[in-house]
């Protein structure tokens, strides 16, 4: 994995909560306690954390290379936004079932945003987001605030 340096480039406006496009963060505040103990599942919306503003932005300070194997993958294909701590739900192991909810109040959060090609986040990364010690996991986004 190579060390990526977002302090040097502006976060795309469309992932400012503000922005009038980016209204999942109002939804998110609204229904935290739904989201946390799985009643509702947060919608993501691609449109948001895939918007080409976002990839450009990391595929300019990654200079065009995946997060985790260094492929130049602007000459292959196009490339995903990957997130690095999963939306949606974790896995710890290939033998062990999904873990609901994710890091969903990270699904838009810039720093947790990457640029990587398909063979990485489909093939090896996806879901896959094990700690070293597991009693640290932050789980909902109340133990953080
Ligand atoms: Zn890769």
């Amino acid at each position: 994995m190579i060390r990526i340096d977002k302090k040097s480039i502006e976060t795309p406006a469309i992932l400012d909560p503000e922005h009038p496009e980016n209204k999942c963060n109002a939804a998110r505040k609204q229904h935290e306690d739904s989201f946390d103990s799985g009643k509702i599942k947060f919608k993501f919306l691609p449109k948001i954390y895939g918007h080409q503003s976002v990839k450009y932005a990391l595929i300019k300070v990654q200079y065009g290379k995946c997060c985790f194997c260094e492929s130049e993958i602007t000459a292959i294909s196009f490339g995903d936004v990957e997130h690095y701590r999963p939306k949606a739900a974790l896995q710890l192991d290939d033998r062990l079932p999904l873990q609901y909810p994710g890091y969903y109040w990270l699904a838009y959060d810039f720093e947790n945003l990457f640029y990587c090609c398909q063979i990485c986040n489909q093939t090896y990364k996806r879901n896959y987001f094990p700690l070293e010690d597991e009693q640290f996991r932050v789980k909902t986004l109340k133990h953080i605030i």
